[in-house]
């Protein structure tokens, strides 16, 4: 099905009418548990000989289907839905480096990855690596690479720089070193970019944000491509015998990559970290991002033309400082934009303020179409003060190296009418700096 321009059918993949009555839409598997049947296939099921739905903190057919059908959608062998984008990025990380290591980071990431990265995770032996060069200069990677070196973890476009990774060339270098590439694609989604397509081994998603895209729950995933090979010593947790997973009849234990050769990674998380840490995504706010994924490209690709348009009126504002859109040819990651999104950038992006702290808060104050509040590629177009908000778990220092400056506004574009986004900005402006030369700017 190469012909299409965003598969469809991979949106609809999972799911078998005939199985349900003939319902078009994926039933709500509102239940804890799941009947045995028989003693001989409650065995079964757990000694995970057999496939089946045990309990709902483990799997659950709703979330099943969300699971499979983002799978399909990013080309990994298998996924696994959580209840929020920070889960997944933090058993993820727990997997990886279990028992302690290091993490090579970006610095260029959610504020909240960050904090955790670097005030949370140092207290279970595993400390990041945040390194510019990750993104601004792969090639010099190696040598930030240690013995105990478990992965490298990058946002595929960034927050709120608009930061874009070069997934090919780190894939190529952790590879080189037996050691996964782990990719938040949380503003790309699928629909604009598919990791694994340029080797990336494990994806994770805040589905909160445009995935499910209409800021009414909180949903993480993992997805895995399928192809790392975990058996090269560095990964024990998932090469070795366990008792969890013995045979009940013989008793012989067995590891994930013998019970699931293409899907060891997120499985070890589901039967350990989602089993008994328990951050599981319910069967409603499945069905939800369901009905979300259905609308991705078309809500993605608004949001891209969108963004377009309001780039092009904020480049004529004097208002404006600057703007860090990676779509334009002055970006520095404007070359990489090209090559990793060929459908066009995430319409999430910021521009400087030019005036002072206080002019800014009277313009977001004067703004009525746009939202003011903290998420991204909603179906509203939001408007926001970051270094005040998404990225007030850093300290200044810390922001100004990662390029938030304190005038930084980000705007996530929604699905409005452009020209009302654009007139709103432009009675904001109106309102702080005066009616009549914003008048004269124009003519
Ligand atoms: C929001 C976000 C997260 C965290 O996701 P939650 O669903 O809010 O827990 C992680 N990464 C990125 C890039 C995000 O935007």
């Amino acid at each position: 099905m190469s012909h299409y321009h965003f598969d469809t059918l991979k949106i609809r993949a999972a799911y078998d009418p005939s199985l349900h009555n003939q319902a078009v839409s994926p039933p709500i598997y509102q239940t804890t548990a799941y009947e045995f049947q028989d003693t001989k296939k409650a065995a079964a099921l757990f000694a995970f000989t057999e496939p089946g739905f045990l309990y709902t903190r483990v799997n659950n057919p709703t979330v099943d289907i969300l699971e499979r059908r983002i799978a399909e959608l990013d080309g990994g062998s298998a996924a696994l839905a959580l209840a929020s984008g920070m889960a997944a990025i933090s058993y993820t990380i727990l997997t990886l480096a279990e028992g302690g290591g290091r993490i090579l980071a970006s610095p260029y990431l959610y504020g909240g990855s960050t904090d955790a990265f670097q005030r949370l995770f140092p207290r279970f032996g595993i400390h990041f690596d945040q390194s510019a060069a990750v993104i601004d200069n792969p090639a010099e990677l190696e040598k930030e690479i240690k013995p105990d070196t478990k992965a490298i973890f990058v946002e595929s476009i960034g927050n709120p720089t608009g930061a874009i990774a070069d997934l090919e060339t780190l894939a190529a270098i952790a590879h080189r070193h037996g050691i996964p590439l782990v990719v938040d694609n949380t503003f790309a989604t699928p629909y604009l970019l598919n990791p694994i397509q340029y080797g990336a081994d494990i994806v994770v998603y805040s589905a909160t944000k445009a995935l499910n895209g209409h800021g009414n729950l909180i949903a993480g995933l993992i997805v895995e491509a399928g192809k790392f090979a975990w058996g090269n010593g560095k990964f024990p947790q998932l090469q070795e015998p366990e008792y969890l997973l013995r045979d009940r009849s013989t008793g012989r234990k067995r590891s994930f990559l013998e019970v699931t050769p293409q899907a060891p990674f997120v499985t070890r998380i589901r039967l350990t970290y989602l089993n008994y840490f328990g951050a599981a995504l319910g069967p409603f706010d499945a069905y939800l991002t369901l009905l979300g994924v259905e609308t991705l490209s078309e809500r993605l690709q608004k949001q891209v033309e969108n963004a377009k348009k309001v780039v092009a009126y904020l480049e004529k504002n004097e208002h404006v400082a600057w703007i860090q859109y990676s779509g334009l040819p002055s970006s520095r990651y404007y070359q990489q934009g090209k090559k990793y999104f060929p459908k066009g950038l995430p319409g999430i992006f910021s521009f400087g303020f030019k005036g002072t702290i206080a002019e800014s808060e009277a313009f977001l104050d004067a703004i009525q179409l746009w939202s003011y509040h903290v998420n991204v590629g909603d179906a509203r177009s939001l408007i926001v003060n970051s270094p005040k908000t998404t990225h007030s778990e850093l300290t200044e220092e810390e922001q100004r190296k990662v390029a938030i400056e304190p005038n930084l506004i980000r705007l996530s574009l929604g699905l409005e009418d452009p020209e009302d986004l654009i007139a709103d900005l432009d009675q904001a402006f109106a309102t702080v700096f005066g009616a009549a030369a914003q008048k004269e700017r124009q003519s």
